[in-house]
């Protein structure tokens, strides 16, 4: 009685393993991507004709992030790699060398895009997203041919889509006072969103992934906060907000804890691109009006 207890627990024990967080055989092409937000825009063009997997789990930093052994035998299975590039995921290459997959077609969507002072968050920009849509399904036609009209379909949508949000952003943006258009904000993912609508992006606390600012850096920020009158400093739930709260308590500055930009969230809310660039507007408005 008790080894047969035992079998079933252990059986139960190794389904658990098995499947884990490995792929779904769906028996479709497999596009893989590095970031779940980029995940989403490929989704636009793609919708469920493909099956597009995700290496760097929501929640986590595209970054910083380490693969494992599961994500080479990704590669191996992957027949179009769609990254973001300019930087971001500099594991990736090491990645795609390790899998050997000579078949493997590579997209990085920051090719030949305005890529400013090296800061690969290009896909912030709404504007700028339309240019990753359209990337994104010249090379999931290639990969794909027999789906040319469906992407192409699909393409037409999500660029009005992305349009209809920018007039979404700029009307929100709008509603606050122009002097009050400045943030503080945990890492520099916000420069083209910012540079698109008119905010003037004071200072990141993080300055590379990973590294700790100094203090004296920490004094430099709550200078500035206090010279441009900061209304907020925005931190992200990828991050421990403890920087950002000495910062804010330092310097007489509310706290935002939820902007959303490298990774989606796990409520709908902040489930896909649009949703997360709506969400996000909507904070800002809210802590800076
Ligand atoms: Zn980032």
């Amino acid at each position: 009685m008790q080894r047969r207890l035992f079998c079933a627990l252990l059986f139960t024990l190794c389904a658990a393993c098995s499947h884990g967080n490995a792929p779904v055989q769906t028996g479709k092409p497999v596009v893989l991507t590095t970031m779940s937000t980029l995940r989403s825009l490929i989704q636009m063009v793609t919708g469920d004709r493909l099956d597009v997997v995700n290496l760097v789990p929501v929640g986590s930093s595209p970054e910083d992030y380490q693969p494992t052994p599961q994500d080479v035998a990704r590669l191996r299975s992957a027949g179009l790699l769609i990254q973001n590039g300019a930087g971001l995921e500099t594991w990736v290459t090491h990645l795609v060398d390790g899998a050997k997959n000579s078949k493997l077609q590579v997209l990085i969507c920051t090719d030949g895009l305005p890529v400013r002072n090296g800061n690969p968050h290009v896909w912030m920009d709404p504007i700028l997203a339309r240019s990753y849509v359209q990337k994104i399904e010249a090379a999931v036609e290639r990969f794909d041919p027999s789906g040319r009209a469906f992407y192409r379909r699909n393409l037409r949508r999500a660029k009005a889509q992305l349009a209809a949000l920018d007039r979404h952003v700029r009307a929100q943006i709008r509603t606050i006072p122009p002097a009050n258009r400045t943030m503080i904000v945990f890492h520099n993912a916000w420069q083209y969103y910012n540079d698109r609508y008119g905010i003037r992006t004071v200072g990141a606390i993080e300055l590379s992934p990973g590294q700790e600012p100094s203090p004296r850096y920490i004094a430099q920020l709550i200078a500035l906060a206090k010279q441009y009158r900061v209304r907020a400093i925005f931190a992200e739930p990828e991050y421990s907000p403890k920087l950002a709260r000495m910062l804010a308590e330092n310097s007489g500055i509310q706290t935002v804890t939820d902007l959303y930009d490298d990774s989606l969230g796990s409520d709908s809310r902040v489930g896909d691109y649009i949703s997360l660039i709506s969400y996000d507007t909507g904070v800002i408005v809210r802590a800076l009006k």
